[in-house]
Parts: structure tokens; sequence; C-alpha cells
């Protein structure tokens, strides 16, 4: 499954249109999708149409969301997807509140690209080595933006951690789609069935690029 993709529905920054994002995910090889839009999960209503055509090619279509999360003091924490949580989160609250009323419904919250480099040197886009202080689920382990130190520096984090590690395409753009992937350990058919593979860590990140 690729657990990270946006979409042009909800996500500016993304130029997928849903209608295609189907075909090309089977393409991919993937058996399923989590849509991940900043701070707005697709409602059921919404996805219905995607659900069901994805579920007549074979492709199981979820919808997550990923939250930029900020400190009481206004510091930015990172960036996390959610899985497992009913209602749009938005992109004001703090990381210690989304893990609060997300474990309480029962749903799941990953660091995305923890160890996603941007300058000056040694700062990440994404939370870092705060990973650390936090009580995750799991972690980006496979990313597009990642390099060997970025990699190795989010497998030591999972090891540590005992989290699971999970990999994702956090594709804008058809072409990346499945580009990094998670491989599950069991068929599942629902959001529920997904959180609790990653509780249980039965996943494995893989990514595809340099094949
Ligand atoms: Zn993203």
């Amino acid at each position: 499954m690729d657990l990270h993709i946006h979409t042009n529905r909800y996500s500016g920054c993304s130029n997928i249109q849903p209608a295609s994002l189907l075909r090309k995910s089977r393409e991919a090889g993937l058996d399923g999708i989590a849509l991940t839009e900043h701070g707005i999960r697709w409602s059921d209503d919404t996805l219905r149409e995607l659900t069901e055509k994805g579920a007549d090619e074979g492709l199981l279509v979820l919808s997550g969301q990923e939250v930029a999360c900020y400190s009481r003091r206004g510091e930015f924490q990172g960036e996390f997807l959610v899985f497992g949580y009913f209602n749009s989160l938005g992109s004001s609250r703090s990381l210690e509140e989304i893990l609060e009323i997300v474990h309480d419904a029962g749903g799941v919250v990953i660091a995305a690209h923890p160890f996603k480099k941007i300058p000056p040197e040694g700062c990440f886009y994404g939370m870092g080595m705060r990973i650390y202080d936090y009580d995750l689920d799991g972690l980006e382990v496979a990313h597009p933006s990642y390099d060997q130190e970025s990699t190795k520096l989010a497998e030591e984090a999972m090891r540590k951690k005992g989290i699971a590690g999970i990999g994702c395409s956090d594709a804008h753009d058809l072409r990346f789609v499945g580009a990094c992937r998670t491989v599950l350990d069991d068929a599942i058919v629902d959001m529920k069935g997904l959180c609790d593979a990653i509780r249980a860590r039965r996943v494995r990140p893989r990514s595809l690029r340099g094949l």
C-alpha cells in the first residue's frame, strides 16, 4: 500500500486528479492507498465513489490525513499521518493534543518524513530527533526525500522505539505514486485493520527508487 498521497481535491499543492489515481495505483502494483490531504479527511460520503470504483479494480481506498503540528508556543513540531480518526483535524493543534484525541479514538499517529533534510545542515522538515520524546505509533522509514543518512536515522528510531516503520510516496504528482510503499504481513480490508497492523508492527517499508 501507499499510505501517503495528496490529491488536488483538497491539497492545493497536488496535481493528482482523484479519478486518475486509481488506475495509476493498480499499474504501480499497489493493493491499497490512503489519501492524506493536509488537515482534511475525505468524509465517507465523499470517498464512496472512489472506494466503490477501487473495489471493482481490486484496490482498497482509505482516507487518513496529514496534520502539521505546532506547540502551544507556536513552534513547528512536524507533520504527522493520522489514521483511524474520523474528523478533519486542521493544522493548528499541538502534537500532544493530536496524540491524545487520536489515541482516544483508537487511531494511530505516524511521523511523516521525520528526517527529511532542509538547510541549514542538521535541520529536518519533520520532527527529527524529537521523535524520541513522543508516544508515536510509527514513522516513515522509506520516503522519496530521504538520502542514506535519513534512512539510517529513521531505521534506528524505528528499532530503538519499537514502533512501526512504513514507506510512502507522499505523491503530489501521478508519476510518484507507489515510489515508496508499505508491505503488510496480512491482508487488510478497512481502516481498523490498517491501524491494528501498524500497532502490531506487521508492516515493512519498501523503497522502489533505484530499481
Ligand atoms: Zn504529505
